[in-house]
């Protein structure tokens, strides 16, 4: 456990949120900001930075429980949709660094929450394939 940090606070009970699901490595609850009716969110209750650094068996685990966070806002609170979402470091807005996936559920398009996908103006002179040989490298 990181001593300043937030997250770890809730997921061991100092600091207290409304809890939605809970088993020994994953804990899921509400967002204080409420951005949507139901915003949710699923953190490992290990520390780590963020989900580019969290072993894979946890982020697989967080990751099932976001999926059914997702379903049950569908079914439970009418959402007509959900937002998925992991923000890592701040350029992306992350603003808590302990691994958590937001789970936004989404009613009508104009709501809080907007994602917008702007066009990039230097889009055309981006080589594609030279772009995706670079990340394949990575992998
Ligand atoms: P991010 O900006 O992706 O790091 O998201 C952090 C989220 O944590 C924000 O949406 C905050 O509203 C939320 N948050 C911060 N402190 C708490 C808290 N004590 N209980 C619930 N949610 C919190
Ligand atoms: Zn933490």
């Amino acid at each position: 456990m990181e001593k300043d940090c937030m997250f770890c606070k809730i997921a061991h009970k100092i600091v207290p949120s409304s809890v939605v699901y809970e088993d020994d490595d994953v804990i899921a609850f509400l967002d204080i900001s409420q951005t949507t009716k139901g915003h949710t969110l699923v953190i490992s209750k290990e520390h780590y930075d963020n989900f580019l650094n969290t072993p894979q068996e946890v982020m697989h685990k967080v990751m099932d429980v976001a999926q059914r966070i997702g379903q049950a806002q569908m079914l439970m609170l009418g959402a007509k949709g959900v937002n998925i979402l992991s923000n890592v470091n701040k350029e992306a807005g992350q603003s808590v660094y302990h691994f958590h996936v937001h789970v936004i559920p989404r009613y009508l398009a104009s709501e809080g929450f907007e994602i917008s996908m702007k066009e990039n103006p230097d889009a055309k002179s981006l080589s594609l394939p030279a772009l995706a040989s670079t990340i394949k490298k990575g992998l």
